[in-house]
């Protein structure tokens, strides 16, 4: 793989981007008459810093990857929907994606009118590479992976992720949404070796601010610079920003530790449940299960209370239930509902 660039549309190569006030002068002192803005103190009459500096010079530090090559989206969403709309001609490129995986890559694909090539996983969930490299054609422009992948749970070896990276001549999006609850280290490390790789994560869940809606994405300048023209220039509002940067100095590593070991007890004792047959292994925050009479389970968990979601209708997730993992005392009221159901 050489240069991401070649990948690009066009059009989006040849884009002059909208240049807003605050990029043509970026100072912060100053008597500001610049952006037809009030000048009545609201705590939010002033337009948003559209580089996101000051929450993007946090996440670099907290994550280990350099300023520039980090974008940060409105959601995970902002920057899947980018992906399309900068490298994938409508009605004439298409993509690859897993199945089962996050319903958002395929969304994304139709709302953009790109084709979507499925490669199913197999049985237990995991990866043929070769499967993956065979749905590629001269038109195919991006793969998506997701490692921990949703909603099975399961990563994929890293050999086989580096291969795919290797082997394809377009651009890899590996989502990492819950690598923080996962054993295996994230690529962000790689993202010099690899010009074709795309990872996300995101603040939803680990970081428990799935409200303020602020995704991650890291990727080579080249692409974090031509995502950040294409974005809106005001994409990620006043108080995300503000509160973003507040929270992201909470440390989180103990929670984390929590929701893993709650997570592993929590799969040992839905294991032993009658109505369980199968419990998959999980590197996330959730685990998958298959159980006998799936509707009639779900329905008996919500007479009481307990959300869960329902995976069943997808390709793949026969009989199974989603289950995130909430406090110890939410666990403990879905297990008892569980263990004790003989429908
Ligand atoms: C939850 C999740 C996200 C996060 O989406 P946001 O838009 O950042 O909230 C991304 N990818 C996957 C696979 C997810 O499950």
């Amino acid at each position: 793989m050489k240069n991401a660039l070649k990948l690009v549309r066009e059009n989006i190569l040849a884009l002059t981007p909208y240049s807003t006030a605050r990029d043509e002068f970026s100072g912060a002192i100053g008597t500001f008459l610049d952006a037809n803005e009030s000048p009545y103190e609201t705590g939010y009459n002033r337009y948003p810093d559209p580089r996101q500096s000051e929450v993007k010079a946090l996440i670099s530090k907290i994550k280990g990857v350099k300023q520039e090559c980090i974008f940060v989206g409105n959601g995970s969403d902002e920057a899947i929907d980018l992906c399309f709309r900068v490298f994938c001609r409508p009605q004439r490129d298409n993509v690859v994606v897993i199945t089962p995986t996050y319903g958002m890559y395929s969304v994304a694909a139709h709302i953009n009118d790109v084709e979507v090539r499925s490669v199913q996983l197999e049985a237990d969930f995991s990866l043929d590479t070769e499967r993956v490299m065979s749905a590629v054609d001269a038109d195919t422009k991006l793969i998506f992976l997701c490692s921990p992948n949703n909603p099975t749970g399961n990563s994929f070896p890293r050999w086989q992720i580096e291969q795919i990276i290797e082997r394809f001549d377009g651009i890899v999006v590996l989502d990492e949404a819950y690598i923080d609850f996962s054993t295996q280290a994230s690529f962000s490390s790689q993202l010099g070796h690899y010009p074709n790789l795309i990872l996300l994560q995101t603040l939803s869940k680990a970081y428990g601010l799935a409200g303020l809606r602020l995704g991650l994405m890291f990727a080579a300048k080249e692409i974090v610079d031509i995502f950040s023209a294409v974005k809106y220039p005001y994409n990620i509002n006043v108080a995300t920003q503000r509160i973003v940067c507040e929270q992201l100095r909470e440390p989180i590593a103990e929670r984390i530790a929590e929701i893993c070991q709650l997570r592993d007890f929590v799969a040992r004792e839905l294991a032993s449940a009658a109505c369980v047959e199968q419990v998959y292994p999980s590197d996330a925050n959730f685990v998958l299960v298959k159980v006998k009479s799936v509707d009639a389970l779900y329905r008996a968990l919500i007479a009481q209370g307990v959300i869960v979601r329902n995976r069943s209708s997808i390709e793949g997730c026969a009989n199974t239930l989603r289950i995130t993992i909430g406090t110890r005392e939410e666990s403990s009221k879905m297990l008892n509902i569980i263990a004790n159901y003989n429908g």
